[in-house]
């Protein structure tokens, strides 16, 4: 019998909803690609509750327990006193979410002998050491396409956010205020403007499909070319390197699984190439960028404004700088959580768990570490430092 050890956010503050604001969800067919939504045998929650908290429990419990296993549930991650430490060493299966990751790290992986499966319920495996998991046999799957939606639309209403000043004229009417030319100092229409995405993957792929119809001017720069009559259809402008792109930008979007081919990329260097008032969007890793460049970018003018979702570490501590740096328009780790998406992770947590437990492989499209090697979708994105 199998111990699974789920990591996931903390409830609600004011402790678990007994309601949500609509009954149900969108029935969807497939995912744009035609890959097909999770096809667990069953599930055993109702989509549109609150999946991703402790108390939600990704919908597992009643399913492992009836087959025998044990189901751990903790947010209590951080530390070697966590729960998740002392849960660890005798753990077969780690589920974690990357908006409250469980930091599989190399010496945490070899203080577990056997662990053999670490899922992601969610997109972005680079909380765990893909090089220690590829040293002990471990696999990595995480729920491909499960939010990769959710996060476009998060992504397009940042820049439109950022652009047109949202936050700061929502903050006047807060206060009583009805100041115009304080809101509209800062505000322009995104229409006509250069917008280029660093990668073109499920997520900035949809990104650049939802911002065709705002009449702006496309650019992307990817590992991969996209087929040319998607780079037609959208009229798209492809750049060798981010180097390349971000020049030509008035808005710029990073959509880049974090790896060693990325980190640290938006530092100083790249971002004093970028036009004096340029917006940043992140919903992909903060280590993408240089965290304390960021900032001066901000403070200095190269940049007008940055959004996006993701930290490091998170949660976030109290006195990061990215939370009082000016013209930002942070969310905590949220884009790929809605109760939309929790929805499809969960049923897609509990098909590779179902595969996993019935030893039947897992879809291809959801391993990025097995057998000892990137595989499937990780072997496409990822790159690992060996
Ligand atoms: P995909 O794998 O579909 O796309 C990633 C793309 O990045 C691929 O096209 C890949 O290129 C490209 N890429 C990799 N390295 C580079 C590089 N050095 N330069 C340019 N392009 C590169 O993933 P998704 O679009 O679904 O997700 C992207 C990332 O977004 C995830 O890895 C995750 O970190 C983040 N994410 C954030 C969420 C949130 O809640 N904020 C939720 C979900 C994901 P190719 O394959 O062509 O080699």
């Amino acid at each position: 019998m199998a111990k699974i050890l789920c990591v996931l956010y903390p409830d609600p503050v004011d402790g678990y909803p007994e309601s949500f604001p609509r009954d149900g969800l969108p029935e969807l067919e497939r995912y744009p690609n035609g890959q097909a939504l999770p096809t667990p045998e069953e599930v055993d929650f109702t989509p549109g509750a609150l999946l991703g908290s402790v108390s939600g429990e990704l919908g597992l419990r009643e399913f492992l327990e009836a087959q025998g296993h044990t189901l751990v549930v903790t947010s209590d991650k951080e530390g070697p006193d966590s729960e998740f430490d002392r849960e660890l060493p005798d753990a077969d299966v780690v589920i974690s979410q990357p908006f409250w990751p469980a930091y599989l790290t190399a010496e945490r992986i070899a203080r577990a002998p056997k662990l053999k499966l670490a899922v992601t319920a969610g997109i972005g495996s680079d909380h765990v050491d893909l090089d220690a998991a590829v040293a002990h046999g471990i696999t990595v799957a995480e729920v491909t396409f499960s939010n990769s939606i959710s996060v476009a639309e998060h992504v397009v209403m940042m820049i439109l956010s950022q652009v047109r000043n949202y936050l700061p004229s929502h903050r006047i009417v807060r206060d009583g205020g009805w100041n115009i030319a304080d809101a509209v100092s800062r505000a322009y229409d995104l229409e006509g403007m250069h917008v280029g995405t660093v990668a073109a993957g499920r997520i900035g792929l949809a990104v650049l499909r939802r911002l065709a119809p705002f009449d702006v001017r496309l650019h992307y720069t990817d590992r991969h070319r996209l087929p040319e009559e998607v780079e037609r259809e959208l009229n798209l402008t492809f750049h060798p390197s981010a180097a390349d792109m971000v020049p030509h930008c008035d808005v710029v979007t990073i959509n880049a699984p974090l790896h060693p081919e990325t980190e640290g990329l938006f530092g100083d260097e790249l971002l004093s190439t970028m036009k004096r008032g340029t917006f940043l969007i992140n919903t992909a890793r903060a280590r993408i960028t240089d965290r304390d460049a960021i900032v001066r970018a901000l403070e200095s003018g190269r940049l007008a404004g940055y959004a996006g979702d993701v930290w490091y570490p998170q949660p976030a501590p109290a006195d990061h700088p990215w939370r009082t740096m000016p013209h930002q328009g942070m969310t905590p780790h949220t884009s790929g959580s809605t109760l939309s998406a929790q929805a499809r992770y969960a049923a897609g947590t509990r098909e590779i768990l179902e595969s996993w437990l019935a030893e039947r492989p897992l879809r291809d499209e959801y391993l990025i570490v097995d057998g000892g090697k990137l595989a499937g979708a990780g072997a496409h994105a990822y790159s690992t430092s060996g």
